[in-house]
């Protein structure tokens, strides 16, 4: 079992504004908390690279790919505003297209064995960005892209992705049924499964129990034991059903009591419980291939500390 975080400084130079909440002290945090823990001395850790932009494709539109990087404000230039909630500085490029590249280079370490998980410490997020815009924080969507540079470059037929960030992965599902076309009578080979407080932002999604979408919406009230049952009672058995060949997960953690993000309230244990359970499916199916992609999380003690727990889960600790 070898475990390795995927990162590069140059994931906390993008900046939305001062007091913005998704900012670069959050990488420090997870950071402080690894070494505080021990954990930098049990994993591998690897520094990303950029990745080849003709892998956008994957998820993304050539006409919104064109648009994000053709107007990336270069030295000096005004902030350039690519849709809601997602702005881009002088910095941004760079930082977006090393975080999609930490998703694609996990893939490689754990499709050629060297590593049996991978946890990508990275920003900007990515499961908001749709195949067509961005929104909420995302550009890129790292964790769809990875998903379907696994099934082009290695084969892999069923590719599952679980979202435990507490807003909607819309960007995922979108892209699923837009540019990866995928159906309930064909799933393309993905299974998409999203628990969010509802309502909250981005507030127009579907309750669904149909393959190749599991939308498990969450009320305001939850805490860690509803959030089990409900993730017991859908989730589990559609991805047992599946039988991933790999399993991504966007791995939000704002979810977290601590995080004024949402009124849901999770504490650690039950980050170290979904990341538990989503590894017995792994070793049952997919030879225990997981990558784990950072999604949101913007208390930053709670972040770092339920980084923590959900790595321990992927040791096994
Ligand atoms: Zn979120």
């Amino acid at each position: 079992m070898t475990v390795g975080i995927i990162g590069h400084y140059k994931c906390s130079e993008h900046d939305m504004g001062d007091h913005h909440p998704e900012n670069g002290k959050r990488l420090s945090a997870i950071s402080d908390q690894l070494i505080r823990s021990g954990l930098d001395y049990v994993v591998r850790q690897f520094d990303s690279k950029p990745i080849d932009k003709k892998l956008l494709s994957l998820a993304h539109t050539t006409e919104y790919i064109d648009f994000v990087l053709n107007n990336a404000p270069k030295e000096g230039d005004d902030k350039f505003v690519v849709g809601p909630d997602s702005v881009m500085n002088e910095k941004s490029l760079t930082s977006i297209l090393y975080s999609a590249g930490a998703a694609v280079d996990a893939v490689d370490l754990v499709m050629d064995n060297t590593l049996t998980s991978a946890f990508c410490t990275t920003r900007p997020p990515g499961h908001h960005a749709e195949h067509d815009k961005g929104m909420g924080f995302c550009f890129f969507n790292n964790v769809a892209i990875a998903a379907a540079y696994a099934k082009q470059q290695y084969g892999l037929k069923r590719v599952a992705i679980v979202d435990f960030d507490v807003h909607h992965g819309n960007g995922t599902e979108d892209i699923i049924r837009n540019h990866f076309k995928a159906t309930p009578e064909d799933d393309k080979g993905y299974l998409f499964c999203s628990s969010y407080e509802y309502p909250l932002f981005p507030f127009e999604v579907t309750e669904s129990d149909i393959p190749p979408i599991i939308n498990t919406p969450l009320p305001a009230t939850t805490k860690g034991e509803q959030f089990r049952e409900k993730l017991t009672a859908h989730w589990l058995p559609a991805l047992h059903k599946f039988k991933p060949e790999l399993i991504l997960i966007s791995a939000g953690f704002d979810a977290h009591i601590e995080d004024e993000m949402s009124q849901v309230s999770l504490t650690e244990a039950d980050f170290r419980w979904i990341t538990d359970e989503v590894k017995k499916i792994a070793t049952e199916y997919s030879q225990g291939r997981i990558i784990s992609v950072l999604e949101g999380g913007y208390a930053p003690s709670a972040l770092g500390r339920s980084v923590v727990a959900h790595i321990n889960g992927l040791i096994g600790n």
